[in-house]
C-alpha cells in the first residue's frame, strides 16, 4: 500500500510542474491568468490569480511531500492533506488575498505620508502615480509604489531584485559557457611520446601554511613521431601534491595529462611574523546610498550593446543567456515586470512597518531607571537563587551585561609583544633541559637572550588579507602577472598593493621625525624598538587632557600593529576598542603583565616609581613595561570601564552594582556622540545604559508595528477591504489532486 501511494505521489508531483513547465500555449497561459480573488482597500485595487494561487499550493503539496519522504509524516496524513487540498486551495486564496490587503494599506500609508511631509515636486508625482479609482495593472502599481516608497527602500528594493536576477542570469551564462567550452577542439591524449615543464612557476619557495601560486607554470607535450613541444591549455592538465603544512626543503609537484606526467620540486621554509593591516582611522560608516541603480534588464542591454563591436564571444554569450532567462520566465508565463512588482511591494510593506514603528518617541531617563533597577532586582534574585552561570559571570573580569559584579575595579589596557627570537628560543629550551642551572640563573639568561632579540616589523599599511585588484599588475611576484618565471620582485616602488617587497618596514620613523633602519637581514634589535616606542609615546602627566591621551592610544595601536608578536591579541585588538580586560581581582594573565596593568590603572605615584616597570605619566594612555618568558611587554592603560572615582552600590557578600554607564561590552565601545537638539538619551556603545536603551526602543518599536497589524486584521480588513473569491476558477487544479 505504502508503495504504491509513493509512486502515485511523484506522479502527481511531476504532473503540477508540468503544468507550469510544458503546456504553454496561448489557452492555458489565459487559464493561469484568471482572477482567484479580487480586491480592493481605499480606492485601490489588486488581485490573486490561479497562477500564484498555483505556485503557493505546489510549494504546500511539495513541504508535505518532502516531509512525508523523510518519514515525518505518515502515508495518512499525506494522504488526508491532498484529501482535503480544496480547504488549503481555499486558505490560501484567502491569505493571498489578505495580504494584498495589507499591501494596499501600506501603500495607501506611505501616500499620506508624502501628501503630509513630501516636497511639491514628490506630492506632484505621487498623486499622478496614484492607482485611486482605477482598474488594477501590474505596471501602473510598480509607477505608484516608486512614487510613494522612501529612496533608501526603493534603493533596496531594486538592489534585491537585481541581484535575484542576476543569480539566475549568471546561471544560464555559466551553462552557456561550459557548453562553449566543451565544444573547443582539444589536444589529443592518444600517442604522446612525452608531457613536458616548459616553465615551472615563478614562485618556487613558500612560508608554511601559504597556497600554491602556479603563475609562471607552462606545460607542453610532444607526440610520438614529432620533436614539437605543443602547450596545453591550463584546463587540460591537472596539478597535484602541493603541500605546506611541514618545512621541507623539496615537495615533488607533479603535473599529469592523460597517462603521462611530469615533475618539479618546490621548497617550504618556516613562515614569517604575519601581523594584520592597522584598520583606517575611524572607518567611515558606508554613507547612506542615494543613486537609484538601473534595473537589471536596462543593464543587461547596455551590457550587450557595449561589447558589440569590441567582444564578439562575450557578445554571443550575453546575448544567449538573456534568451534562455527570459524563455524560462515566459515558459512560467512571467516576466520582469513581475518580479520587479513583488520585491516593491514586500519593501512597500517593510518601509510601512519601519515609519509606524519609528513613531514611538524615544526612551527617557526615568524609563532606563527602572529598567536597570528592574534588571538588578532579577540578577540579585538569581544570584541568591544560586544560578550557576550567573555566579560565574560574576567572577568573570569581562563584565558583560551583568549589573552585580564581584569587583568595582575593571579596566582595560593595550599591549605590544616585543618577542624573543625563535632561534634564542631553542638555545634557551636546550640550555634548560640540562636542568644544571637554577632557575633564578635560567631567568636572567632569558632576560640576557631576549634583550639580544630582533625581530621583523610590519608595514601597517600591507593587508596580508588584501587581493591585488590590478588585472595587468607588472609586479613579478604578484598573483596576477602571467609573465614567465622571473624570480621574486625587488622593486623599491612597486605599486603593486600585494608585493611581498611591502610587507616588512626597512625603516621607521618615530618621535621627532628620527629614524631607525633595519639590519642586514631585515629586522630591527626590540630593544632599540623599545626605546623608539617609548620617544614616540608623547609623555603623560596627570595634566594630560582627553585628546592628548587618545593620541597616545592612537599612537600605540600602530606600534602594536607593527611589532606584536602575541598573535591571540590581534582579534582583541580588530574587534574591541579598548583591549584587554582586567581586574583588579581575578586575571589569567602572567603576574608580572597584570602587576604592571593593576599600576597603571590604581597604583600610587610612589607605586608606580619604585617599580620596575618604567612607567611613563598617569591615567589613561600611562604605559610601562615589563619581562615575562614571551619576551617584553609594553603595556598601555586604554580606558575604565566605569569612573575610578565614582562610588559603587555595596550590595550583599561583598558584591557592588555596577552603575549604568560602566562599559561593559568593550568590544563594541564608542563614546555617545551628544546631541543638544534631540531630548531623548543615547548613552555611550557598549554600556549597561545603552543595552537598556536598545532593548526598550526596540520593545516600543515592536508594539508599535504591533498595532498597526492588529487594526488591520481586527478593523481595515472588517470595515474598510473589500474581498471578492472567484472558487470556479480553481476547480479543476483541485479535481487534478483528488482524481
Ligand atoms: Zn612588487
Ligand atoms: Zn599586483
Amino acid at each position: 500500500m505504502k508503495k504504491k501511494l509513493l509512486a502515485f505521489l511523484l506522479i502527481l508531483v511531476l504532473a503540477i510542474t508540468a503544468i507550469v513547465a510544458t503546456a504553454c500555449t496561448k489557452n492555458t497561459e489565459r487559464d493561469f491568468k484568471q482572477v482567484t480573488a479580487s480586491v480592493s482597500y481605499a480606492g485601490r485595487s489588486s488581485q490573486v490569480d490561479k497562477l500564484e494561487l498555483n505556485a503557493t499550493i505546489y510549494n504546500f503539496v511539495y513541504n508535505n511531500y518532502y516531509y512525508y519522504q523523510q518519514g515525518a509524516m505518515t502515508a495518512d496524513d499525506y494522504q488526508k492533506m491532498l484529501d482535503k487540498i480544496d480547504v488549503s486551495y481555499k486558505q490560501a486564496n484567502e491569505s493571498l488575498a489578505e495580504s494584498e490587503a495589507y499591501t494596499l494599506m501600506c501603500i495607501d500609508e506611505l501616500y499620506k505620508l508624502v501628501m503630509a511631509k513630501g516636497t511639491d515636486e514628490e506630492k506632484a508625482a505621487a498623486t499622478a502615480a496614484s492607482t485611486v479609482g482605477k482598474a488594477y495593472d501590474a505596471a501602473a502599481r510598480i509607477k505608484e509604489i516608486v512614487s510613494v516608497l522612501p529612496k533608501k527602500d526603493l534603493i533596496a528594493a531594486i538592489e534585491a531584485y537585481n541581484k535575484e536576477m542576476q543569480e539566475s542570469f549568471d546561471s544560464f551564462l555559466e551553462a552557456y559557457e561550459s557548453e562553449i567550452e566543451k565544444s573547443v577542439t582539444k589536444h589529443s591524449t592518444d600517442n604522446v611520446k612525452e608531457l613536458t615543464v616548459i616553465s615551472k612557476p615563478w614562485k618556487l619557495t613558500y612560508e608554511k601554511g601559504e597556497s600554491f601560486i602556479e603563475n609562471g607554470l607552462k606545460v607542453g607535450v610532444v607526440y610520438e613521431d614529432s620533436t614539437d613541444v605543443v602547450t596545453l591549455d591550463r584546463d587540460e592538465y591537472t596539478v597535484t601534491g602541493f603541500s605546506s603544512e611541514n618545512v621541507s626543503e623539496k615537495v615533488e609537484i607533479t603535473v599529469s595529462f592523460g597517462k603521462k606526467s611530469a615533475t618539479f620540486d618546490v621548497a617550504i621554509v618556516d613562515a614569517k611574523v604575519s601581523r594584520p593591516a592597522l584598520p583606517k582611522d575611524d572607518e567611515e560608516e558606508s554613507a547612506e546610498k542615494t543613486e537609484i541603480p538601473a534595473l537589471f534588464e536596462v543593464d543587461l542591454d547596455k551590457q550587450i550593446e557595449d561589447v558589440k563591436t569590441s567582444d564578439s564571444a562575450r557578445y554571443k554569450a550575453l546575448s544567449e543567456a538573456k534568451r534562455r532567462l527570459e524563455k524560462q520566465m515566459s515558459t512560467n508565463y512571467r516576466n520582469y515586470e513581475y518580479y520587479y512588482l513583488s520585491k516593491l511591494k514586500s519593501q512597500a510593506v517593510t518601509a510601512c512597518e519601519e515609519i509606524k514603528g519609528k513613531e514611538s518617541t524615544g526612551v527617557t531617563q526615568a524609563e532606563i531607571l527602572a529598567e536597570y533597577q528592574k534588571r538588578l532586582n532579577d540578577q540579585l534574585q538569581e544570584l541568591e537563587l544560586g544560578a550557576k552561570e550567573y555566579s560565574s559571570a560574576v567572577d568573570s573580569p569581562a563584565v558583560k551585561t551583568q549589573i552585580v559584579h564581584k569587583d568595582d575595579k575593571i579596566f582595560y589596557v593595550l599591549h605590544t609583544l616585543l618577542g624573543l627570537s625563535s632561534d634564542l628560543k631553542k638555545e634557551y629550551d636546550a640550555l634548560k633541559s640540562e636542568k644544571t642551572s637554577h632557575s633564578d640563573a635560567l631567568w636572567e639568561v632569558k632576560k640576557g637572550l631576549i634583550d639580544e632579540s630582533s625581530m621583523y616589523v610590519s608595514n601597517p599599511e600591507y593587508d596580508k588579507d588584501a587581493k591585488c585588484e590590478d588585472e595587468d599588475c607588472t609586479c613579478i611576484s604578484c598573483e596576477n602577472y602571467t609573465g614567465e618565471n622571473p624570480g621574486e620582485c625587488t622593486d623599491e616602488n612597486c605599486t603593486c598593493e600585494k608585493c611581498p617587497n611591502k610587507r616588512y618596514l626597512k625603516t621607521i620613523t618615530y618621535g621627532d621625525n628620527k629614524t631607525l633602519n633595519a639590519k642586514e637581514d631585515g629586522t630591527f634589535d626590540i630593544l632599540d624598538l623599545r626605546a623608539a616606542m617609548y620617544e614616540d609615546l608623547a609623555a603623560m602627566s596627570d595634566a594630560s587632557t582627553a585628546e592628548e591621551r587618545a593620541e597616545n592610544l592612537k599612537v600605540f595601536k600602530k606600534w602594536i600593529y607593527m611589532t606584536n608578536d602575541d598573535e591571540s591579541f590581534f582579534t582583541t585588538l580588530s574587534d574591541g576598542k579598548l583591549g584587554y580586560s582586567l581586574s583588579m581581582d581575578e586575571s589569567d594573565y602572567v603576574e608580572s603583565f597584570t602587576e604592571l596593568s593593576r599600576l597603571l590603572a590604581y597604583g600610587t605615584e610612589l607605586e608606580k616609581e619604585s617599580s620596575d616597570y618604567y612607567i611613563v605619566g598617569s591615567g589613561v594612555g600611562s604605559f610601562g613595561y615589563c619581562y615575562t618568558t614571551y619576551g617584553i611587554h609594553v603595556i598601555m592603560l586604554s580606558g575604565y570601564a566605569l569612573d575610578p572615582n565614582v562610588e559603587t552600590q555595596a550590595l550583599t557578600d561583598g558584591m557592588v552594582a555596577i552603575p549604568a554607564d560602566a562599559i561593559t561590552d568593550y568590544t563594541s565601545y564608542k563614546a555617545a556622540e551628544n546631541d543638544e537638539e534631540t531630548a531623548t538619551v543615547t548613552p555611550a556603545k557598549g554600556t549597561i545604559a545603552y543595552d537598556i536603551v536598545e532593548k526598550l526602543e526596540s520593545n516600543k518599536k515592536d508594539e508599535k508595528i504591533g498595532a498597526f497589524k492588529k487594526d488591520f486584521y481586527q478593523n481595515a480588513l472588517k470595515n474598510d477591504v473589500e474581498i471578492t473569491y472567484f472558487e470556479k476558477v480553481y476547480q479543476d487544479l483541485i479535481e487534478q489532486y483528488q482524481n
